[in-house]
């Protein structure tokens, strides 16, 4: 099942749940007996879970108000983990 928006010139936004591709373009309204097109809209992805919700909202958030740091985080700092591969030995250091 999916559900898909119509939205009405007087009543507003209508959201009607269907089987996934049995949406008709246009759906009677049931206030105004008026003919309502479809609207597509954004899928309900922020009502999935609480921590997909909150990624989004962070993300969101991100773009006009980014967390503020002091320091980049401890893994950027130390640099790249030392390679394992012998060969890498023989190379000049700095
Ligand atoms: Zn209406």
């Amino acid at each position: 099942m999916a559900t898909y928006r119509y939205r009405c010139e007087t009543d507003g936004p209508r959201d009607v749940v269907r089987p996934i591709g049995t949406a008709e373009g246009t759906l009677d309204c049931p206030e105004c007996g008026v003919a309502m097109p479809r609207v597509f809209a954004v899928p309900m992805l922020a009502l999935g879970s609480s921590s997909a919700r909150s990624l989004i909202e962070r993300t969101e958030r991100s773009r006009e108000r980014p967390d503020v740091v002091s320091a980049p985080p401890p893994a950027a700092r130390r640099g790249p983990a030392p390679s394992t591969n012998p060969a890498w030995s023989r190379l000049p250091r700095p």
